[in-house]
């Protein structure tokens, strides 16, 4: 039988690519079409201009073609979670619509899973992007690998080919703030990447304006540590060490300078340090606590299986 290779594509007022991207996907996978059943699942994704009518125009020309329309927006990571949810492929490849990934580089994306990965990234060796996103993405990876227990390779977006096991895998993580690039590297598998250099966006403007990145940045860092959680407590135990100097100190000038001080001033330095260094710590194990509720509430499945020798199921 032959293997179905799907293709996911998140549309958000894409109008001007549809097309394009529609042709240019059609003329490189001329050379496989043979070998494996295509599926494309476009997730029109709220919309508020003509993809909708055009994505309908291709699955009528083309079965294909299929169109996933969400009734608002909903958000990137959410909207490939939906193309993973209805895929049926073998592997599934993830893609942007606005032909900055270029459909050719699938190709070599299948012929390294072919090879038995998993998971394969197309990294980028080039980006046209501005000097501000390419340095403040850079610290950003920097940051989360240090923060949290996943290793997030570097230059790599959601451009990627994942094996069946691996879709399989992320469908079972139902969590609302998504960061898939951190859900893939967390369920494991064996991966390899494929260099490729990222075009310009063909027409219309990114749809990640600052406040998305910065959502994403923030999800990627809450999803998968809870260091900021830890902060706290360590806060704590710092400001608690500094009040008990503060406190000595208060009590040396009572006790050897009682000229310097007004009345009731060593009193009240002390309630102060004291309650608040207390406070901090206390509020960072009501933290800890809440880091383990937030685990729990993720639901995450406690491990992914790569395979089972000589079981009897
Ligand atoms: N996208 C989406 N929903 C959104 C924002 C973006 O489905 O709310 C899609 C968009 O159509 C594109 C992909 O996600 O196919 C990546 O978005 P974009 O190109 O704007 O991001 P950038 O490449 O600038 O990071
Ligand atoms: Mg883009």
């Amino acid at each position: 039988m032959k293997k179905t290779i799907t293709y996911i594509f998140p549309v958000y007022n894409e109008e001007g690519n549809i097309r394009l991207l529609y042709e240019t996907l059609c003329s490189s996978v001329e050379k496989i079409r043979n070998k494996y059943d295509l599926e494309f699942i476009f997730i029109n994704d709220g919309s508020t201009d003509r993809s909708l009518s055009i994505l309908r125009e291709l699955s009528n020309k083309d079965k294909r073609v299929k169109v996933i329309n969400f009734a608002r927006n909903f958000g990137h990571q959410v909207a490939v979670t939906a193309g993973m949810d209805y895929s049926k492929g073998n592997a599934v490849i993830v893609m942007d619509s606005d032909l900055q990934d270029p459909p050719s580089v699938s190709l070599e994306l299948i012929s390294m899973w072919e090879k038995g990965y998993d998971i394969v990234y197309a990294q980028r060796r080039t980006r046209q992007d501005t000097v501000f996103k390419k340095f403040t993405a850079n610290i950003y990876y920097r940051i989360l690998s240090k923060l949290s227990d996943i290793d997030i390779p570097r230059n790599i977006g959601d451009f990627r080919l994942m094996d069946r096991r691996v879709v399989d895998a992320l469908n079972q993580f139902r969590e609302h703030d998504r960061y898939l690039r951190g859900l893939v590297s967390y369920v494991g598998f064996s991966n390899t990447s494929v260099l490729f250099d990222r075009d310009s966006r063909h027409s219309g403007r990114s749809n990640y304006p600052l406040k998305k990145m910065f959502k994403l940045a923030s999800d990627g860092i809450v999803g998968f540590s809870n260091a900021p959680l830890r902060l706290i407590l360590r806060v704590g135990y710092f400001i608690s060490l500094l009040s008990l100097v503060g406190i000595i100190y208060a009590l040396v000038e009572k006790i050897f300078f009682p000229k310097h001080v007004v009345s009731g001033w060593t009193f009240t330095v002390i309630a102060v340090l004291l309650i608040g260094g207390i406070q901090l710590v206390l509020l960072g194990v009501i933290g800890n606590y809440i880091g383990r509720i937030y685990a729990e509430s993720q639901n995450r499945p406690l491990y992914i299986i790569e395979s089972i020798t000589n079981s009897d199921s």
